[in-house]
């Protein structure tokens, strides 16, 4: 598989066969109801991409935003759980309803699908996922996602589409991500700032990069903001995923992006195997081991986590259940699936091999994380 290296590249069916436009909330929803005649704008795009032979798949805000204005619900319908599920579930019909008929003017036929976190974090849900998103793409169909904002409370949810988005990509194989927003894209400062400059490229996220985010969402209707674009980039960049953050203020967004360069492109990094890609983006995790320094060395150099480096065991976690790997500063180095459940793995804390079947009572695993289920972040 292939990505984009630079804009450009988003609309070349060579270096970016499978696109995802996610398109937020305030691009699609004016205080008076959607905003058909931009969102037209876009679908004539998307039309043109998949003539040029990309695959694409849409990543839909709205549901919330739209719903709300039509029950009359203040905050934009995001004033409770209930009201942001009551709105989702009278927006989501509209919003559909309305992509299904732009598209199909180009003769395009949309399918939506309606996702929660769980859909992507258990494994055999993702692969589910993977293969109706497959299947729908084969038939020339352009999947139409969202959050399933009427059923998903706060354990299961996203909450935000920048992050969905970025776990569609790696499920469905995609290329690159384009984040479609009412932002240019990440500045150097807070974009009201003077001399705030717009950053084109981003080769990996830095503290400094994460710095210059800032977690409110601008236009109020959405739930993103910058923080949760960079969670995106991050997913997407492990998954070896290019995704590029544009504004959708003007007509024809897709056009402004990729021709005029105006955006900020995260490049990836090397692209892991699939299993791997699932494991690194993983958002919840069951547990976590802290390990000591000689340890987090020897994972940076490929081994398995051996329980003699570990420290400490945080969480209830079952065999086979995914857990962070932090080094002593606190910082999460690694995602992994645990050889053991968390009680085993506190009574081997510590402790070197040839102690461990005497702790256990049983033949011990060759690692607490063994190098194969394990992915460096
Ligand atoms: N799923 C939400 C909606 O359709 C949008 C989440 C977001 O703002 O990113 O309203």
């Amino acid at each position: 598989m292939t990505a984009p290296a630079s804009l450009a590249e988003f609309t070349d069916p060579a270096r970016c066969p499978r696109l995802v436009v996610k398109v937020g909330s305030s691009l699609l929803v004016a205080r008076d109801g959607v905003r058909r005649a931009w969102i037209e704008a876009l679908v004539a795009e998307l039309a043109a991409a998949r003539a040029r032979g990309q695959d694409v798949i849409v990543v839909s805000s709205g549901a919330i935003a739209l719903g709300a204005g039509r029950l009359g619900l203040d905050k934009g319908g995001r004033g409770s759980l209930a009201d942001a599920q009551a709105a989702a579930a009278v927006g989501q019909i509209a919003l559909s309803g309305l992509w299904a008929e732009l598209l199909a003017a180009h003769g395009v036929t949309a399918a939506q699908m309606l996702l929660t976190l769980d859909d992507l974090e258990d494994r055999r849900r993702y692969l589910n996922v993977t293969a109706t998103l497959a299947r729908l793409l084969d038939c020339g169909a352009v999947p139409v996602i969202n959050e399933n904002d009427s059923v998903a409370t706060h354990e299961i949810r996203f909450g935000d589409n920048d992050r969905l988005a970025a776990r569609v990509a790696q499920a469905a194989r995609a290329s690159a991500v384009l984040l479609l927003s009412d932002v240019d894209g990440l500045y150097d400062r807070h974009p009201s700032e003077e001399g705030a400059a717009l950053l084109p490229v981003v080769h990996g996220l830095t503290p400094e990069i994460h710095a210059m985010a800032n977690g409110h969402s601008g236009s109020g209707l959405g739930s993103g903001g910058m923080t949760s674009k960079l969670q995106a980039a991050d997913i997407a960049g492990l998954a070896g995923i290019s995704l590029a953050i544009a504004s959708g203020l003007h007509d024809a967004p897709i056009a402004r992006a990729t021709e005029q360069g105006i955006g900020t492109l995260f490049l990836p990094r090397a692209r892991r195997g699939a299993r791997k890609a699932w494991l690194g983006g993983r958002l919840r995790l069951k547990g976590a081991v802290a390990v000591d320094a000689g340890a987090a060395a020897a994972l940076g150099r490929g081994s398995s986590l051996l329980a003699k480096g570990v420290t400490a065991i945080e969480g209830a976690f079952e065999r086979g259940d995914a857990v962070a790997i932090r080094e002593p500063e606190g910082r999460v180095i690694a995602h992994g699936l645990a050889e053991y459940d968390a009680a085993d793995c506190t009574r081997l804390v510590g402790t070197h091999s040839s102690e461990q079947a005497a702790i256990l009572g049983y033949a011990p695993r060759s690692a607490i994380v063994h190098r194969d289920q394990l992915v460096l972040l």
